[in-house]
């Protein structure tokens, strides 16, 4: 299998989910090898895609460097890994990467009209050495070397609309496009006030997230199971930042970015991706202390929120 980037250059615009700042987003091709690497607009950082640049996780991925940060990163991660589009250079004009939709699907296509390159160089699969476990009794992730890649992913929720949901997909990129990427993140509308107060969904609204009410969501499913279709997009997103895919299985039980977080940090120190991670990232004193000061910051969660 070889790498691949997209043919050309294309733009997309709007409202940022939790920062409700408008920013527009120029991808364009990168050479074999690099990855997907943002750049901030306004002060030109390259802010590579690898867990190192993770500054906060939670209810969104966020990455940082030397104090510049781009919010929710998530779901344009995995409309690039879903389409196995390697290479890119992602361009944000803003704090943000726009809610679109809430799901990946406005990504998928546009994507899809860039165009794709088949690049000279191989993909490199990373192979898992053993299994790994995180989190603890009700919230835990699993991963298992596997031939092929596979998600399995059980979401239980105690709201009506949700329940349990389990579902287990090895990804193609047909079933990605029709059963995954369009999959929404969603929220509860009890938690909305809170969430506002700590900085967060303030450009979330019925356009881009299911909101659900007391009895049910307050607007239409896109799939029966759509709640754990959107979590295992995020997880496909999160596990991105490996940079590499990888051949393994994963089984998570209600997870969110936080977990996926340490699940990839895990997974890369098994695979001794540490050492060329920190060689290929100068700045890793500087991300360091642009984390603390995310800590500080807060983005405190509030018991029994649900992640998004
Ligand atoms: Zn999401």
């Amino acid at each position: 299998m070889r790498q691949n980037t997209i043919r050309k250059s294309v733009s997309i615009e709007g409202v940022g989910l939790h920062s409700g700042k408008v920013a527009r987003v120029t991808i364009s091709p990168a050479p074999a090898d690099a990855g997907v690497v943002f750049k901030a607009h306004a002060t030109g950082e390259r802010i590579p895609a690898r867990a190192e640049s993770v500054v906060n996780s939670h209810y969104a991925t966020t990455l940082g460097v030397n104090g510049t940060r781009i919010q929710t990163v998530e779901h344009v991660m995995a409309a690039a890994a879903g389409l196995g589009i390697d290479n890119i250079e992602i361009d944000v004009d803003g704090p943000e990467i726009p809610a679109l939709d809430g799901s990946a699907k406005p990504f998928v296509a546009l994507l899809a009209a860039a165009g794709r390159v088949q690049q000279s160089a191989r993909r490199r699969l990373l192979s898992l050495p053993c299994p790994i476990r995180v989190g603890g009794a009700g919230r835990w992730m699993q991963i298992v070397p596997s031939d092929t890649f596979r998600i399995s992913y059980t979401l239980d929720n105690d709201h009506p609309a949700i329940g349990t949901q389990v579902l287990s997909w090895s990804p193609s990129e047909r079933s990605f496009v029709e059963e995954f990427a369009p999959a929404r993140t969603y929220g509860f509308l009890r938690d909305l006030g809170l969430m506002r107060k700590n900085g967060l969904a303030r450009g979330g609204s019925l356009d881009n997230a299911i909101v659900l009410g007391n009895r049910g969501a307050l607007n239409g499913l896109r799939y029966d199971d759509e709640f754990v279709r959107h979590k295992i997009l995020d997880l496909l997103g999160d596990l991105a930042l490996l940079g590499r895919p990888i051949g393994a299985h994963v089984i998570a039980r209600n997870g969110g970015h936080a977990l996926n977080l340490e699940l990839v940090l895990a997974v890369q120190r098994a695979v001794g991706l540490e050492r060329r991670a920190a060689a290929t990232v100068p700045a890793a004193a500087a991300d360091e202390a642009s984390r603390d000061a995310a800590r500080r910051e807060g983005f405190v969660p509030a018991p029994g929120l649900a992640a998004i």
